[in-house]
């Protein structure tokens, strides 16, 4: 007998709303759990889209209250099963409502009507055309030729492309229609983002026996139903990649599918090709740049199983293949992976948990593990495989070299440039090669203040200093707020304003001066808006359009550019003064991946790292590369400090455009959780954050922490509940992120 009720979860962004509603199921509708559905809801019926996420045979509820679904959803590309509940763990893990989960494990919700257009396309494999194409051209027959010559560099040609600039005709196509050589569609076009060649199959590279000993053993593993997550730790240019490609291989001839993790900004064309010239068509991808429709066909053809290989960011995780084998996350100590809006969750976190719903493997990868993730290693959750050798014969790791700004300064040298990075750069001027300079972090504060009182003029609506860009006005990174400069200070009316610290078009003008005719080419938030913004700067570097390659840390993740034989961190320190708990981690991290962009090649790399805080345990081990004695010290702080991974810890965020009523509830908030007396479970807090005020919201916080991080979940419930029950805490915004 078939369900006769469906629990569903209105489409509505309304915390009160977020409950399961029961609906009966008319006769003959055939739902599945993920179904989209119309329902009545309240006294005037209004019809509200749904999302099933249950369906049973009873009802609890009083029967002849219960209304009836009106249809279903057809605009809606329903979400797999496992998938709505993968949400339902969400929503528990992170403190989100459940319909935040479930937009965020559907990233495609809607179809996107499919254009139907007829093209030409091939089936052939690439030798198989270029056989055929051969044996045309022997027969000199020129317009199969022209057809056929079109299909080898394009996946898919338009009809009217063939007709009109190919000048072939319905009736000389036909009969390569009959030979099976061609088709003609008029079906649904799946939109292709990777507007490139048929399967160019490329042979692959025998691994070398490092990466050989890792493969075998992961695979060995899998074989064996043991699906513990691995790391693979592996310098740059290690052949981490090469390992991927031949797990992905191996799962894949076992009818499975993968999902490649990647962070977006190392998501190029170039690291696509590399997949797709080793798995053809059987590899998609998805990057926040494709248009809805061609988002959407991504996923569709991944559930209906055309393709088995999913490429893409953090979203990736969601795709929907019926079944799913192996899970890889490259570079997987980068910020990316963790979500910036609630549900607040790390990819690593749901990689795992979506893994064990399918029985398959995470494979995570990086030079420089996230402190987590090496802890569990440590700790024997996580296998750990270390690869020590670069790849490629002849390639080394870049000399690197410790700079104290401090002495410069006392040697008279007041440039940004101390004397060993200024001969350096000069050097390589000379040699036609290629630099890299960065900066820790944007706008490294280009502020305005006043001399005569001391005020830096602040965004009137948050709580941060305005920044000077070359426009020469006045612009509030946090909410886009902009005005121009004033003549005279807004606090006490003094003239005597000025400009303090440097930004990254600082330095630029700098390098303009100290080194005539250099030319840069200088990337970050500001020339980087468009969409394609960011590629073109990387595209006409590796063109060596410039001499210099200038940015913040964006400029030093994920890029290889072969001319590249110095990296210079200008200010390696200042990523240490922020107030998190993991700023030695990622001084680290940027600082080792930098250096792994020197000297990718066959040239050898040099990096200088300028700083005034050499002794700094995280600038000493990423000077040596040597990541486990960083880990070592790392992990000691931690301890003594109650931080993460040691404790788990979850910040909960206040906000309120009521600053009274805020201070009242949070601390109302704190106190109650203390008066729990939960054995283990720290309470700090509240307190104001860095920025406590944006764009007139103003935000608190309360941190806690304790070993088990169930303990936290269990308290976030509890706070939900006190507040929903305190007239004042409706008023308030709550946030989770587990840090
Ligand atoms: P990672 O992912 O660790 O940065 P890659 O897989 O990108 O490393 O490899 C770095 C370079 O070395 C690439 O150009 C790759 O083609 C090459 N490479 C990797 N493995 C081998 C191998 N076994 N033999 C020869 N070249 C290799
Ligand atoms: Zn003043
Ligand atoms: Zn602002």
């Amino acid at each position: 007998m078939s369900n006769q009720y469906a629990q569903v979860i209105l489409d509505i962004t309304h915390a009160s709303l977020d409950h399961t509603f029961t609906y009966r199921i008319p006769e003959g509708m055939q739902l599945d759990v993920g179904s989209m559905v119309i329902v009545p809801f309240g006294a005037s019926n209004r019809e509200l889209s749904a999302y099933v996420i249950g369906l049973t045979n009873t009802c609890s509820y009083d029967e002849s209250k219960v209304k009836s679904i009106l249809s279903k959803d057809s605009s809606a590309f329903n979400a797999q099963g496992q998938l709505v509940e993968l949400a339902a763990w969400m929503h528990r893990q992170y403190g989100a409502t459940m319909i935040q989960a479930l937009k965020t494990v559907m990233p495609v919700k809607k179809k996107v009507a499919q254009p139907k257009k007829r093209v030409i396309s091939t089936d052939l494999t690439n030798e198989e055309l270029l056989d055929i194409l051969e044996s045309c051209k022997h027969k000199k027959q020129h317009a199969r030729v022209r057809l056929l010559e079109a299909l080898v560099t394009d996946i898919e040609i338009p009809y009217e492309v063939a007709c009109d600039k190919l000048h072939l005709t319905m009736a000389s196509m036909r009969p390569m229609v009959e030979k099976g050589w061609i088709t003609i569609s008029e079906e649904r076009v799946y939109r292709n983002p990777l507007k490139i060649a048929q399967t160019l199959t490329v042979p692959r590279i025998a691994l070398n026996e490092w990466q050989e000993e890792i493969y075998s053993k992961i695979v060995t593993a899998y074989d064996q139903q043991d699906f513990t997550p691995c790391l693979i730790h592996g310098v740059t240019g290690s052949g981490k990649t090469e390992i991927y490609m031949e797990l992905i291989a191996h799962v894949v001839d076992y009818g499975r599918q993968a999902i490649v993790l990647i962070p977006e900004i190392a998501l190029t064309y170039q690291t696509v090709m590399r997949f797709y010239k080793r798995f053809g068509k059987q590899v998609s991808f998805i990057n926040s740049r494709l248009s809805p429709g061609e988002r959407y066909d991504q996923f569709l053809k991944a559930k209906e199983g055309k393709i088995n290989i999913m490429i893409g960011p953090r979203s990736a995780l969601f795709t929907p293949f019926a079944n799913l084998g192996l899970i890889i996350i490259d570079e997987e100590h980068e910020g990316a992976y963790k979500s910036e809006i609630t549900p607040r969750y790390h990819a690593k976190e749901v990689a795992i948990k979506r893994a064990s719903q399918n029985n398959a493997l995470v494979v995570l990868g990086s030079a420089t593990p996230s402190i987590d993730t090496y802890y569990q290693t440590q700790i024997g959750n996580f296998k750990l495989f270390p690869l020590k050798h670069r790849a490629k014969k002849d390639s080394v790791l870049p000399s690197v070299e410790v700079v104290d700004m401090r002495n410069e300064l006392t040697s008279g040298n007041r440039t940004m440039f101390s004397r060993s990075l200024h001969e350096k750069i000069l050097k390589r001027l000379e040699k036609k090669e290629q630099i890299i300079l960065f900066l820790n972090r944007r706008g490294y504060n280009h502020f305005i203040s006043c001399r005569s009182c001391g005020e830096a003029i602040k965004c009137p609506h948050c709580d941060v200093t305005l920044t000077v860009h070359q426009d020469k006005k006045l612009h509030c990174h946090y909410c886009g707020h902009s005005e121009p400069m004033p003549k005279l200070c807004p606090s006490c009316g003094s003239p005597y304003i000025a400009g303090f610290g440097s930004g990254t078009e600082k330095v630029e003008e700098q390098l303009y001066k100290v080194f005539p005719g250099i030319k840069v080419l200088r990337m970050d938030m500001d020339t980087t808006t468009g969409k394609e913004g960011h590629e073109k700067i990387i595209r006409a570097f590796a063109n060596k359009e410039a001499d210099v390659l200038l940015g913040t840390q964006m400029v030093v993740k994920g890029h290889d550019f072969s001319n590249v034989t110095l990296v210079g961190a200008l200010a390696a320190d200042v990523s240490l003064f922020s107030s998190d708990y993991k700023a030695a981690e990622r001084t680290f991290q940027l600082l080792t991946q930098a250096a792994g962009r020197a000297g990718r090649d066959y040239l050898p790399g040099e990096m200088v790292i300028q700083t005034y805080a050499p002794e700094n345990y995280s600038i000493d081990t990423a000077s040596r590369q040597d990541y486990e004695e960083f880990y070592e010290k790392e992990v000691i702080y931690r301890k003594m400090m109650g931080y993460p991974p040691v404790l788990s810890m979850v910040m909960i965020q206040l906000s309120s455009e009521n600053h009274k009523s805020l201070e009242e509830v949070s601390q109302k908030v704190a106190n109650k959780v203390k008066e729990l007396m939960v054995t283990g479970l720290w309470v700090l807090g509240p307190s104001e954050p860095p920025i406590a005020r944006i764009k007139d919201v103003f935000y608190k916080r309360i941190y806690l922490k304790h070993q088990d991080k169930e303990v936290l979940t269990e308290q976030i419930y509890k706070i939900d509940e006190y507040l929903k029950r305190i007239p004042e805490g409706r008023k308030i915004f709550v946030q989770y992120d587990y840090l």
